[in-house]
């Protein structure tokens, strides 16, 4: 932890969030599976972007930046809560969001009104299109006096990443009070920081758990950016581990496409809340979960192992999107 003393931070959630077993899956797998709450953090409504923005916000501020720009795609859970942050450190958020999809102000378009958001919708398919005229309207900003601070797709920047490491050490921590090993830990990766921080903070800690990211999207040469991303955020804090190729595991639980409800994500999102109350998303942890129960099912997790899942957050999609 001293590593990161070095580097500013916010205090935006209220940390540890929760770890604890879910009984009734466990013991229908014989495998011990335990969820870290990281949607229970105390802002917004909670999610995995808010251990990252307490790095990314305090750089802003550091650097006196009274702005802060991002992007996403319409129904952005980071973009959403890259707002609430914002909001709660008296910075002005200003959003770059994909058009296409968007019909009425749902989920998180209804919370980005709700927080009184400047909301840009761009009417493309393509992020670096999105990136463009959020960089455009970040120099325009800056004519008229303004400080703005960009922060990139998913806050997946190395600084970033930090924000993961940190949580990596909580988990761990969390486990060693109950003499845990933990042998699996299962997430969903979107742009790649919450897995990249997990590996590095796991490697860090000599830890051998084995990290795996479900892919929900489809991305190219995604393990390469996860093994960068881990790579970066280490040299941030001067420790240079070898992250390698084999480390990064990676399973494809995408389906039809990102943030098009999945069968298996949608089956995951019923058996959690039926056996568990436990709430999942559409687009990020239903496939996550639901990809896990099923490597689980093929064996990939040895009976008694533990396994953490962890929740990221993004609730708000099921107010969005149809399940059917
Ligand atoms: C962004 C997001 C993820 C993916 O995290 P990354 O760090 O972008 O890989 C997972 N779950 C939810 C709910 C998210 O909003």
């Amino acid at each position: 932890m001293n590593e990161l003393g070095c580097f500013s931070q916010v205090s935006l959630g209220i940390y540890p969030t929760p770890l604890y077993r879910l009984d009734k899956l466990s013991s229908k797998y014989n495998i011990n599976i335990f969820i870290k709450r990281d949607d229970l953090c105390g802002v917004g409504v909670g999610g995995n972007k808010v251990r990252k923005l307490e790095f990314l916000l305090a750089d802003a501020i550091n650097k006196k930046c009274d702005t802060i720009i991002t992007m996403g795609g319409a129904q952005s859970n980071h973009a959403m809560l890259t707002a609430a942050c914002s909001r709660k450190l008296g910075l002005e958020p200003i959003l770059f969001l994909k058009a296409r999809g968007v019909t009425s102000v749902e989920g998180n378009l209804l919370l980005n009104n709700i927080l009184d958001t400047e909301v840009h919708l761009i009417d493309t398919d393509y992020s670096s299109e999105v990136e463009k005229e959020a960089l455009d309207y970040a120099q325009y900003l800056e004519k008229k006096g303004k400080k703005p601070y960009f922060i990139p797709i998913g806050g997946s920047t190395p600084l970033g990443t930090l924000g993961y490491i940190k949580g990596a050490y909580e988990l761990f921590s969390q486990a060693e009070e109950k003499r845990d090993m933990i042998d699996h830990i299962f997430c969903a990766s979107g742009s790649g920081a919450t897995q990249a921080g997990i590996l590095a903070g796991a490697k860090l800690l000599n830890q051998e758990t084995k990290v795996t990211g479900i892919m929900v999207s489809p991305e190219d040469n995604f393990h390469e950016t996860i093994r960068v991303l881990a790579r970066d955020s280490l040299q941030l804090i001067k420790k240079n581990i070898e992250i390698r190729d084999k480390n990064v595991h990676l399973v494809d639980y995408t389906g039809t496409g990102y943030a098009i409800p999945s069968k298996n994500g949608v089956d995951a999102i019923k058996l959690a809340a039926k056996t568990e109350g436990l709430i999942l998303d559409p687009v990020y942890t239903g496939k996550a979960f639901g990809g896990m129960i099923d490597l689980i099912e093929k064996g990939y997790v040895k009976k008694n192992e533990n396994v953490v899942f962890i929740h990221t957050g993004g609730v708000p999609g099921l107010f969005a999107l149809k399940l059917k």
